[in-house]
């Protein structure tokens, strides 16, 4: 059998580790940010007659340009956008991935601030683009003058403000985003994957008109709860949009996934009904860790990056044990939890609680 290692591998993908989150069924799984709240039964109902409809016709190709789930999205974001101004693809990794083809590349470089997610390096070398990652500081949490100095020293042809910033939970301030705008001369991406959840911070999509470098990317995996069907999406200039026909491959979205989620959009308000709740589930982990002694940082999103782990692997297998799954993102002292539903919550503050201060420990220390 021959091993990657034998085979003729593009030199920026030797050594590259894939994308991979555990995806181990057990009965807690708080690891890679879904909403864990089953999707409303009448939503379901209505998706299912959607996509009905949409079998009697998958002899054909489906609409290229998407254009009835472009306009529910649109009406979704509100904020006077057209379609022609969105775009949508299988996730919005997949979204991400089709604006570095179109403006990264060889020669090129995207820059973003780490800790941040895990994909955009690996969305990079996938695309042959340079990766420039700059270290946030300690407490995470962008400032204007250190992202404008970060975008005048590097100037990369593309830049990831991401907000709120996974793994961190770190929000994002409006004027960051404008003063980065103006900062450097290249394709500006706010990822706002978790957007939904942050109560006190307006979408950047409010800040589109007069910006075409600004592109606004959203998903609908998170919130609206819809992980499974991978449905991603972007607001930008028409012009971005025009782009990314470039270097779409023909049909990217099955006439499923459009039906599925022009459906789901309907019923935008059901969809989202669970976002108070898991918010609220997420200051429970928060005032139980702290009052244990760990460091919470705070969040806008639906997961929260703690520190204060004696050995985070060892309580990342001390709870899997137990039948709970979090994430392990290799930064030293810290693990990652996604606020789940009550029952889930309390869950896992149950069984770090047993752990004891520090949490577990590996046997020999
Ligand atoms: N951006 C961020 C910040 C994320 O955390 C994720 C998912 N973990 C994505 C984008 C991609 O999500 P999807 O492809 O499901 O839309």
């Amino acid at each position: 059998m021959t091993s990657l290692s034998d085979l003729p591998l593009r030199d920026n993908l030797v050594g590259q580790q894939p994308y991979g989150a555990p995806q181990d069924t057990v009965a807690v799984r708080l690891n890679v940010n879904e909403n864990t709240h089953p999707i409303p039964e009448e939503v379901a109902i209505d998706i299912v007659q959607s996509l009905a409809h949409a079998v009697t016709g998958v002899n054909r190709y489906p609409d290229r340009e998407f254009v009835e789930l472009r306009t529910s999205l649109a009406a979704y974001l509100g904020h006077g956008l057209a379609a022609e101004q969105v775009w949508a693809a299988n996730g919005s990794n997949e979204v991400l991935q089709q604006v570095l083809q179109a403006f990264g590349g060889p020669g090129r470089s995207l820059l973003s601030f780490t800790p941040t997610y895990s994909m955009y390096p690996l969305l990079a070398a996938g695309t042959d683009t340079d990766w420039i990652p700059v270290e946030r500081p300690d407490d995470y949490v962008l400032t204007t003058e250190s992202v404008v100095e970060a975008l005048r020293e590097h100037q990369p042809d593309i830049a990831i403000l991401c907000g709120p910033n996974n793994p961190t939970g770190t929000t994002l301030d409006s004027e960051v985003i404008l003063a980065a705008y103006d900062a450097f001369d290249g394709i500006l991406i706010v990822d706002e994957a978790y957007q939904e959840f942050d109560a006190e911070h307006e979408s950047a999509v409010a800040l589109l008109p007069g910006r075409h470098r600004l592109l606004v990317s959203r998903t609908m995996s998170k919130a609206f709860a819809f992980a499974g069907v991978r449905l991603g999406y972007l607001a930008a200039d028409a012009a971005i949009i025009d782009a990314l026909r470039l270097v779409r491959l023909p049909y990217h979205l099955s006439a499923l996934t459009q039906a599925a989620a022009t459906a789901a959009l309907r019923h935008a308000e059901a969809m989202l009904a669970t976002v108070a709740d898991i918010r609220g589930q997420r200051d429970r982990i928060a005032e139980a860790l702290t009052g244990l002694g760990y460091v919470v940082h705070p969040s806008g999103a639906n997961f929260l990056l703690v520190g204060g782990f004696a050995d985070p692997a060892a309580t990342f297998e001390a709870l899997f044990a137990r039948g709970i799954l979090i994430r392990n993102l290799s930064i030293p002292g810290h693990l990652r939890i996604t606020a789940g539903t009550e029952a889930e919550t309390t869950a896992v503050i149950e069984a770090i609680t047993a752990l004891g201060p520090g949490g577990a420990r590996s046997a020999g220390e």
